[in-house]
């Protein structure tokens, strides 16, 4: 039986805003999401997903991590139903689908952990049976399971709009030096954070369609992304932003302690909240600066809860490490 061992990247986002909604005066879009200009981008941080056919004709998790489901509402589990469903032939032919999830990204952080393995089991179900799926159809499958899902399929840098699932890709930017702090027992419900957001700010939504596509494309034209093109590391980080640092932050005092800790230290170019948090990133010339950062932080934050990590920018998404 063969099987395929996958990198799935975390991403962290380079800026988030929420520009409101296309539903005509309704309070969301018509799936429930929220109209986004984000800019996204994979970092070395990274689960191990394996993929393998099994003789039954069932599709199993397993999770190294404890507060990650293994049963169907686990991203990855889903990911395998959804291709079951598409290609019943395939599914038919070649059997189940055991997949073992290597956990290393911190769950409901704001990294895109689940929607990353989900994207791993695409491309790893799409080598296993063979069907030979472009990027555009695995993004496109992607899409049905979570907005951040088809990012993460090519990864590298790329601006997302609609609800995250409309892509653009941006040059890659390699080996920008990043520390991520997580507080390991603080997680942040992402319906949560979008849903007060709206009850705080929904007033200043865009409700017209032209005037959501003209916000949208601006963001094209924007300032960091002018600063992604010219590869420049302190312009990107001056540019930083994330609408859901206004809801977070003020609900979650450790978080934005965490955050101001970051900015203090010297070598920081820029410091922000990843999506919905509670993860906060700092990013820096050298890996060196980071190091010592991390180290920094961990005398000002006496808490061992807190897990610090230190990573960098790559270049792309699902990778394939071997075959067997
Ligand atoms: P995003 O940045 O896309 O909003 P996130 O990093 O905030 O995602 P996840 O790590 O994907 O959040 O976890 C969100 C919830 O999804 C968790 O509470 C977890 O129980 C559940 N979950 C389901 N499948 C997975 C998976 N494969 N990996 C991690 N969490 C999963």
């Amino acid at each position: 039986m063969r099987s395929y061992s996958l990198i799935a990247p975390a991403k962290i986002n380079l800026y988030l805003e929420i520009i409101g909604d296309a539903s005509g005066g309704l309070r969301q879009r018509p799936d429930g999401y929220h109209e986004l200009a984000m800019i996204l981008q994979s970092i070395r941080l990274a689960d191990q997903i394996d993929v393998r056919s099994i003789s039954t004709d069932n599709i199993r998790v397993h999770c190294n991590h404890p507060q990650v489901p293994t049963d169907k509402t686990n991203l990855a589990y889903r990911a395998a139903e959804l291709m079951v469903r598409q290609f019943p032939e395939a599914f038919a032919k070649y059997g189940g689908v055991e997949i073992n999830v290597n956990k290393q990204i911190p769950v409901a952080a704001g990294l895109a952990g689940g929607s990353t393995n989900a994207a791993a089991v695409l491309v790893g179900i799409d080598l296993l049976w063979k069907l030979g799926l472009t990027q555009s159809e695995l993004e496109e499958l992607g899409g049905t399971l979570g907005s951040d899902v088809p990012f993460c399929v090519a990864g590298g840098t790329a601006i997302a709009t609609g609800r995250g699932e409309q892509l653009s890709p941006l040059p890659s930017l390699d080996k920008i030096y990043i520390v991520l702090g997580k507080y390991r027992s603080l997680e942040v419900s992402t319906p949560w954070a979008y849903k007060t957001y709206r009850e705080q700010f929904g007033n200043s939504y865009i409700r017209d369609t032209d005037n959501l596509a003209a916000r949208a494309n601006a963001v094209h034209s924007g300032a960091i992304v002018k600063a992604i093109v010219d590869k420049d590391a302190r312009e990107i980080a001056q540019k930083l932003h994330n609408d859901l640092e206004r809801v977070v932050l003020p609900a979650y005092p450790q978080v934005l302690q965490m955050r101001e800790v970051f900015a203090n230290q010297e070598g920081v170019l820029g410091t922000m909240m990843s999506g919905s948090g509670p993860t906060v990133f700092a990013l820096f010339e050298s890996q060196q600066q980071a190091e010592e950062v991390k180290l920094q932080v961990r005398k000002a934050i006496l808490d061992e809860d807190l897990e610090l990590f230190v990573t960098r920018t790559i270049t792309h998404g699902i990778k394939v490490v071997s075959s067997v």
